[in-house]
């Protein structure tokens, strides 16, 4: 057995930047009033593939929604440059300094899709954007909402977006050739403010029903404790009732209406949180039909649930890349700064072009409408509500 005494220290290391970060979370800040504030500022950052072209329509919606806020300098809707692979790689830096300090001057982001290197990229290894930007920016809860109203689902995942096994996701010790581990992080403010979250937004919705989602049963510590986060936070709220699920079962069964019908507002823990969302947008009818937040105490980002689609752009189809997905991510954003109206006519509207009048359709394929086209389409759906 090799010395582990360079191992250990890697891990002392690790423990105690966690104690720190413990100290700031203590230190965090009150939830951003929007009500109080005179001029709520909207940072836009279009990102890379086809985050220029599906933002462009998200631009004309917030224009047209928020046109009396925004003459009435209640609303500034600020363009963010330099969220780009070029520029993220020309400086080495995953979100580089001026352009984090731009977004911090923002109340809330609407954020596009930003490419993150893979090995075989002509770019360099830098790390995702996204993860810089939650760990920066506090955004500890990834709210995803699911709907499917024909057969009665209208489902709210509450995503814990920072710890997890994500949170030391690079950090693992190989210590040697034989013997490789990572590390699951959890800690109590962490579960508690996550269960918070979703227990607010159930009592603000009216919903009854909040359920964890974990592997208690072996991962005893990190999925345990948040199950017992939930249980306190839940005796604050007796009008809702907790459930707990396991993530294998979860997954397996979440397209069984049977099991999954009456379920309303989940818990999840970083990673299957991940990995159940995406089977949720899967069921409801792919990656271009939900929206995604990214929400802080004082930030939040909104955005597609999406990437950058390269594949549209390498194939020159990004002009025909569906919106919905950041649309609905709008209207996230709208609710979430108090625009409920707004946020409802955009969310009816999405509904009708998309699931119900389908005038015209977009498939990401030229035969059907483009981008801008479907942008059309929703501007003249709006303004008929
Ligand atoms: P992707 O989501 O970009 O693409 C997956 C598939 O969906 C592709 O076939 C793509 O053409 C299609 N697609 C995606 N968005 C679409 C839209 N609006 N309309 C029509 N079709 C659409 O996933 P990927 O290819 O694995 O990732 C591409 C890049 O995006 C990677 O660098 C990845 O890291 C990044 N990414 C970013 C985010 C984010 O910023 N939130 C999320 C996921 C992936």
């Amino acid at each position: 057995m090799k010395d582990i005494s360079s191992t250990l220290k890697n891990f002392s290391e690790l423990i105690e930047s966690e104690v720190k970060r413990i100290e700031r979370m203590k230190e965090a800040e009150e939830f951003t009033n929007f009500k109080e504030l005179e001029k709520i500022i909207i940072g836009i950052a279009p990102g890379d593939g086809i985050g220029p072209i599906i933002i462009e329509q998200a631009r004309r919606v917030l224009n047209l929604l928020l046109e009396e806020e925004i003459k009435a300098g209640k609303v500034e809707l600020r363009e963010i440059e330099g969220l780009t692979i070029e520029n993220r790689a020309a400086k080495l830096q995953s979100v580089p300094e001026e352009v984090l300090a731009e977004i911090k001057k923002c109340h809330v982001l609407l954020k596009g899709p930003t490419t993150t290197p893979r090995a075989t990229d002509p770019w360099p290894n830098l790390p995702s954007a996204n993860a810089t930007l939650r760990r920066e920016l506090d955004l500890f809860a990834n709210v995803r909402p699911m709907s499917m109203p024909e057969k009665g689902i209208d489902w709210t995942f509450y995503r814990e977006n920072i710890e997890g096994a994500y949170i030391w996701g690079s950090k693992g010790i190989q210590v040697d050739e034989n013997l490789a581990i990572d590390f699951v992080v959890e800690t109590a403010i962490g579960s508690e403010r996550i269960a918070r979250a979703a227990f607010e937004f159930a009592k603000n919705n009216g919903k009854t029903n909040v359920t964890v989602v974990t592997k208690a049963n072996i991962v005893k510590l990190t999925d345990g404790n948040l199950i017992k986060a939930c249980k306190k936070v839940a005796e604050e709220y007796p009008e809702i009732t907790l459930e707990e699920r396991f993530v294998d079962v979860t997954a397996a069964k979440l397209s069984d209406m049977e099991f999954s019908k009456d379920l309303q507002v989940f818990v999840l823990p970083n990673l299957y949180g991940d990995i159940i969302t995406d089977i949720a947008a899967e069921l409801q009818g792919g990656l271009g039909t939900a929206g995604a937040a990214n929400i802080g105490a004082k930030y939040a980002i909104f955005e597609a649930i999406h990437g950058s689609a390269p594949f549209l752009i390498n194939n020159n189809r990004g002009e025909y890349a569906d919106p919905s997905s950041v649309l609905r991510g709008t209207a996230m954003l709208l609710s979430h700064i108090g625009y409920q109206a707004q946020s409802e006519k955009l969310t009816r509207t999405l509904d009708i072009c998309g699931i119900e009048e389908r005038k015209i359709v977009i498939t990401s394929q030229r035969e059907n409408a483009s981008t801008a086209e479907y942008g059309d389409y929703v501007i003249e759906t709006i303004k008929k509500l």
